[in-house]
């Protein structure tokens, strides 16, 4: 008992298929509801959901300092805001109940068929209510491809980027889970420069391939989080797709940034992966030159060795892959990205979303969004079933899917599927 709920030796009763993302070293959040139900705090091991609130009912979950009503609730936030040190404790109690010599819901049968059910027959739904969602734009190829493309190749990056994680305020109204579609939306375009703007559905509906990460509460208003407390203030990641619409965003960003270029939806994955659950991925991050100021510099190592993937579905046909990015490739770390969004004083609360910005590698085929992948269009990409894309067309499904492995075990984040449906006309 007691063993570490990162064990690469650990096993589970529960059956985990193989390259599953979900074995017992994962113990991932989410909330889910069957039959008609509310929605509950949840778990998985390989493709079974774990009912937390019929766990916490029959007394299993008591004594780690988070309330029975928490598991009632529909968003994973009346957790979190008990701190690290109890959802980190739940973790470890899941992770105890579930390993292959635990009897205790493995041979109750009213219990295991109350609290465990087939991942098929659950929905899952936005795990945490988010307060205030950020989105930074951390990732150096990324910024260095736009600003090639927009600016000037010779001088891509402008004079801020390598001394700050560069970031504005999202909007956390439109935050969908996987599986809720998108409408292609509609708004200001100007494709003539020299002519009046037009108004239709976007022609450049973009994927922007990213991880999000959830805080607990923070320091009250006035007071910083220092790059070595950030990740206390860590919960989890998701995958996030940061729905872009191109020609919206080049007419209407000038000159306070994006607005409904970006407002109408961003989706991501259902299961909170927890930092702790990543930790033995984490790895350096790139070598930062200039060395950035005192209040970013960090002790510990900041990237996370995680495999990212985007593919696209079109309708009725199989998905190609279209991209194969890493988290590792961000340049500021979330430790960093955190430190600088609280170092004003700023508060961040429980449940606040922090996005990467989109995370694009070295390589062309490692460009997290269609407007780095196809250079502005001017490259279609050629799918599996022979279709050309320069952008998202109406009726393509973009999946993200997102790794990490080491010594056997597989932590991932499951699937992170949206389908873009047609602008909704006006009546
Ligand atoms: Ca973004």
């Amino acid at each position: 008992m007691n063993i570490p709920s990162n064990d690469p030796s650990l096993r589970s009763w529960i059956r985990t298929p193989k390259d599953s993302d979900f074995p017992i070293q994962n113990i991932p959040f989410g909330i889910a509801s069957w039959n008609g139900e509310p929605p509950v705090p949840a778990t998985r091991i390989g493709d079974t959901v774990i009912d937390l609130s019929i766990l916490a009912d029959v007394g299993l979950l008591d004594d780690l300092g988070l309330p029975r009503e928490a598991f009632l609730a529909p968003q994973l936030n009346d957790l979190m805001v008990h701190g690290k040190q109890a959802t980190r404790a739940l973790r470890q109690r899941l992770s105890e109940l579930f390993q292959e010599d635990n009897a205790t819901v493995r041979d109750d049968n009213a219990l295991r068929e109350d609290a465990l059910l087939p991942l098929d027959q659950v929905t899952l739904h936005l795990p945490v209510q988010v307060g205030d969602y950020t989105d930074f734009y951390s990732s150096r190829e990324h910024a260095t491809n736009v600003g090639s493309m927009f600016r000037d190749p010779a001088n891509a990056l402008l004079p801020n980027w390598l001394h700050l994680p560069v970031g504005y305020h999202g909007r956390a109204s439109s935050l969908i889970p996987s599986g809720i579609p998108i409408h292609r939306p509609m708004g200001q375009t100007r494709p003539d420069t020299q002519a009046a703007p037009v108004f239709g559905p976007t022609k450049q509906l973009d994927l922007e391939l990213e991880v999000g990460f959830f805080t607990f509460d923070g320091k009250p208003l006035g007071q910083r989080i220092s790059t070595a407390e950030t990740d206390d203030h860590i919960f989890g990641l998701v995958l996030f797709n940061d729905w872009s619409a191109r020609d919206i965003q080049s007419w209407e960003y000038v000159p306070l940034g994006p607005f409904l270029a970006k407002n109408f939806a961003s989706s991501m994955s259902a299961w909170v992966v927890t930092l702790d659950a990543l930790e033995p991925f984490r790895i350096p991050g790139p070598v930062q030159d200039p060395e950035p100021l005192t209040y970013l510099r960090t002790a510990q190592p900041g990237a996370f060795d995680i495999h990212l993937e985007a593919a696209l579905a079109p309708e009725g046909s199989a998905p190609s892959t279209i991209c194969k990015s890493n988290f590792k490739y961000l340049y500021w770390s979330m430790a960093q990205q955190l430190a600088h969004h609280t170092v004003n004083g700023c508060n961040v609360r429980c449940g606040d979303l922090m996005a990467s910005g989109t995370i694009s590698g070295p390589t062309p085929d490692s460009y997290g969004s269609m407007l780095e992948l196809t250079w502005r269009g001017t490259k279609p990409l050629t799918l599996s079933n022979g279709e050309e894309r320069k952008f998202i067309a109406d009726g393509d499904t973009v999946i993200l899917r997102g790794h990490a492995e080491k010594d056997g075990v597989r932590i991932g984040f499951g699937i992170l599927s949206t389908k873009v449906l047609p602008a909704i006309p006006f009546a």
